[in-house]
């Protein structure tokens, strides 16, 4: 084994038992220090097994989890549960004292040898999270995001090897989820942490994160960077997660003027261009959805239904001819498994 590794999972298997398969299955995995790896895969593929796994709060039944060349306890070998060089922060922020203030919170993680230094970093982390306008408040009096903050302020004041985040944005309002995803990032490039986030956020792990897991019943079915990913994914299941594809079958894409020996064609909404109405592109307006900056148009064609964006919001209403242009396409084989009913 390499001893330069950070966090590694080399052939790991767990399995909770039961008839239906559960748990992960064989999973390698290399965590790249300094830098966020986000693990996606839909619900019940195994993400948060994974990262318990990584963390020390399971055994593997098969397989070697290593933190710096070691091996990590489960918590069968050890009083208390986690690795102590690493921090987990979920949806569930129980470990918070809620009567006192959030200074004494995030303070009481580090000792009381030497107060000022403890004021000083307590200081810095508040800062790090924009929350020194929290400091006084009591954390039963926030909002969930704000203790979602607190959690995280928490595990970083510590200088933890690394930080595990399982969904932990869930409770933080839209507008607000930004900045913590923005300061975390920051805080990466600026000390150097090492995250491990579990997310089924697609905007989230785009934005977040330098290298993706794609789990999928368990396994790994492939990583890379997130671009990398969106723009090429080497399995329909990755561009599901990702994106909000149009997926059909060979002869509808023919409607699309897409001619394939492959059994299915992805188009993603932006790769479709509004052109001028053909005797070969006629598409009917059948819904426009308002987001705001943009619309998405659902259109049909044929039986086919597509869904494109359109950034001139109102130009359309339903029932408008339009023409399209297809400017780009993925084609997948049905080996190249898909999701399997919602995420
Ligand atoms: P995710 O976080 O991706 O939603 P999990 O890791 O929680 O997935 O679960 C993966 C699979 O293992 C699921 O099929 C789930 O039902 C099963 N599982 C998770 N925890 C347990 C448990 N404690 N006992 C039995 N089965 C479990
Ligand atoms: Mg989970």
């Amino acid at each position: 084994m390499n001893d330069q590794s950070l966090l590694r999972a080399k052939a790991v298997t767990k399995s909770y038992g039961g008839a239906v398969a559960s748990g992960v299955k064989n999973i390698t995995l290399d965590i790249t220090p300094g830098k966020i790896t986000a693990i996606i895969g839909q619900s019940g593929s195994g993400k948060s097994t994974l990262l318990r796994l990584l963390y020390g709060l399971l055994t593997p039944d098969e397989g070697l989890i290593s933190f710096k060349g070691e091996r990590i306890w489960g918590p069968e070998e050890k009083l208390i549960p986690g690795h102590d060089a690493m921090k987990m922060v979920t949806q569930h922020t129980d470990d918070l004292n809620l009567f006192a203030r959030v200074w004494d919170n995030v303070a009481a993680m580090l000792p009381s040898t030497n107060v000022k230094l403890k004021e000083e970093k307590t200081e810095q982390v508040l800062r790090q999270l924009n929350m020194m306008h929290l400091a006084l408040k009591r954390v039963a009096d926030l909002s969930g995001g704000e203790k979602q903050r607190v959690a995280i302020a928490r595990a970083i004041i510590t200088r933890p090897g690394v930080l595990l985040l399982d969904e932990p944005f869930n409770q933080v309002d839209t507008s607000f989820r930004e900045g913590l995803q923005h300061d975390i990032r920051q805080i990466v490039r600026e000390t150097g942490l090492t995250v491990v986030m579990v997310s089924h956020d697609p905007a989230e792990v785009l934005s977040m994160a330098d290298e993706l897991v794609v789990l999928k019943d368990g396994e790994i079915v492939e990583t890379g960077h997130p671009k990398t990913l969106y723009h090429t994914p080497g399995n329909l299941y990755t561009a599901e997660l990702l994106t909000n594809c149009n997926i059909l079958n060979a002869n509808d894409a023919k409607v699309c003027g897409i001619q394939t020996d492959k059994a299915i064609v992805v188009i993603y909404p932006e790769w479709i261009r509004i052109a001028n109405v053909l005797k070969t592109s006629q598409w009917t307006v059948i819904e426009v959805l308002f987001k705001g900056q943009y619309e998405d148009l659902i259109l049909e064609n044929s039986g086919v239904i597509l869904r494109t964006v359109n950034n001139e919001p109102d130009k359309y209403t339903v029932g408008d001819i339009i023409g399209l242009k297809i400017k780009r396409w993925l084609e997948y084989s049905p080996l190249q498994s898909s999701l399997k009913g919602e995420a």
